[in-house]
């Protein structure tokens, strides 16, 4: 029997399992936001398979001549972008030479040194990853101090106010002119008592640095930004936005998206169900749950496409619940119109056939064959489902709270011109345009002007609503690449030189 002699190290073939184990915890490690205990269930879920693979050539006595084509499996399940039917040949001759060579009991030459050797080796990668997440369970981020919490006084009414970011939503007349979508939510949330200043801006090109800047209500020193995504997701966990109104009296609710990285540090959360985070998304098409469902329906993220659609309509569907008490910030983040693109404009299924998830700019064109052929039509697509969404949204709040203050953003434009490597860009409007949108009182309407980035909303929202004392800080924008989102490229003079309105200072709305 050529499996009876030698060490366990040397007779199981152990490696295909724990080597798959291992390389879906570093694909978990850019998560750090989520406990190993959140992810192992996703993990184990995903690497279920190669882990019956492994007890069919370790454990249940298959020879070691099992183990490389073990290993093998073990890679097409976790490999993206695997062909199924590739994926079946490998898995249905694995099992058939597997069997032949138990049966004519095949000795291979080395395999007991060799199994062994990849047995360790695969151990030490796991070991590596464990200590690796532990150790960031340990570390605390460097801390970026945006100043103090300012005070929202204490008289005065304190109306719900609903903050609705609409991911990916930029300039509204950039995005009928230059990507031609057909979009009418400026005049529709006009018509609705909004006002929309024409030409809003992003301060910075990325989800996570936007939005924490505005939350901070302020900018990041050019010269010594936050390295660390972990400390803008803390930054927003603690921002002065929510510190001042809760300062003022008000409850805070959120309901979150996939993209796990944006949650309020308050605990009186309302959690999006259902709910699928960004690891699951990165990590289930790449399984053999992508593979499964690639060779059912072409679409190997088709479940995810699902949940995704599921997830904005209950968002969309439980954005105006009842609130818990009228001072409210509600908080509401939708992944839309962000990628992934596979809702149409009359809110149907739209197939994708890549293994995208919710990646953007040249990450998207990446899954797309290296293009952005296509995004254009997908973008524009999404948000006229979205329009609709948020104006009948918006009309049911109203009915509910003719008060209510309602704060429409996106965090920056679409990705079509977008590379992520990039140190500067060819083209920034785009990107760098922002849907900007608010209702409330006169005196909140007044304090927004064309042009005005992103950071100012919340300064512009408290003096106007409460009377605060929150001055306004420069128009400035900043394009940081992913590798090294603190290498800050300021480019204001690349985005005010063409505003529709000549420029920042032309003070107050007027459309
Ligand atoms: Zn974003």
């Amino acid at each position: 029997m050529p499996g009876a002699e030698g060490t366990r190290l040397e007779r199981w073939a152990l490696y295909p399992p724990v080597f798959v184990l291992a390389l879906v915890l570093s694909i978990a490690q850019p998560y750090p936001e989520l406990s190993l205990w959140g992810v192992l269930p996703v993990m184990l879920v995903a690497a279920a398979f190669p882990l019956g693979v492994a007890l069919a050539y370790g454990v249940a006595g298959m020879p070691r001549a099992g183990g490389p084509i073990g290993l093998m499996v073990g890679l097409a399940v976790i490999y993206s972008e695997i062909e199924p039917i590739a994926f079946a040949l490998v898995l249905a001759s694995s099992v058939v030479l597997s069997a032949w060579a138990k049966w004519r009991a095949v000795k291979v030459p080395w395999a007991g040194q060799l199994t062994r050797a990849a047995n360790l080796g695969s151990m030490a990668l796991l070991a590596f990853g464990l200590v690796q997440w532990g150790a960031r369970g340990f570390s605390v981020p460097p801390e970026w101090d945006a100043g103090p919490v300012p005070s929202l006084g204490s008289s005065g009414p304190t109306p719900p106010i609903y903050h609705l970011l609409l991911d990916g939503y930029g300039d509204p007349d950039w995005l009928t002119a230059e990507l031609g979508c057909s979009t009418t939510l400026t005049r529709d949330l006009e018509e609705r008592g909004f006002a929309v200043p024409a030409g809003a801006t992003a301060n910075y090109p990325q989800t996570l640095q936007s939005v924490t800047s505005v939350l901070a209500m302020a900018l990041f020193d050019p010269d010594a930004a936050p390295t660390s995504r972990a400390t803008y997701r803390a930054a927003i966990a603690n921002s002065r936005v929510e510190a001042a109104l809760v300062g003022r009296g008000y409850h805070v609710e959120q309901l979150l998206s996939e993209y796990s990285s944006l949650r309020l540090g308050t605990s009186d959360v309302r959690q999006v169900r259902p709910y699928v985070d960004f690891f699951a998304y990165a990590l289930l098409p790449r399984s053999v749950f992508g593979s499964i469902s690639k060779l059912n329906t072409g679409e190997p993220s088709r479940p995810l496409h699902a949940l995704h659609r599921r997830q904005l309509r209950w968002t969309f569907r439980h954005a105006a619940d009842p609130l818990s008490q009228p001072a409210t910030f509600r908080f509401v983040h939708v992944l839309a119109p962000h990628p992934p693109f596979v809702i149409a404009a009359d809110g149907s299924a739209r197939v994708d056939r890549s293994s995208a998830s919710i990646e953007d700019g040249s990450d998207w064109a990446h899954k797309h064959d290296g293009s952005v052929e296509g995004y254009a039509d997908g973008y524009c697509e999404k948000l006229q489902w979205l329009d609709s969404e948020l104006t009948d949204l918006v009309d049911r709040i109203v009915a509910d709270h003719p008060d209510a203050v309602i704060v429409v953003q996106g965090d920056h434009g679409p990705g079509d011109e977008v590379d992520w490597a990039a140190t500067e860009l060819e083209e920034y409007h785009g990107r760098f345009g922002a849907l900007v949108a608010v209702r409330g009182p006169d005196a909140v309407r007044a304090e927004l002007y064309d042009g005005m980035t992103l950071v100012n909303l919340y300064p512009a929202v408290f003096r106007g609503l409460f009377g605060a004392d929150v001055p306004a800080l420069p128009d400035r924008s900043f394009w940081a690449s992913w590798d090294e989102p603190e290498k800050l490229l300021e480019v204001t003079s690349e985005l005010t030189r063409t505003l529709p309105s000549g420029g920042p200072e032309s003070g107050g709305i007027d459309r």
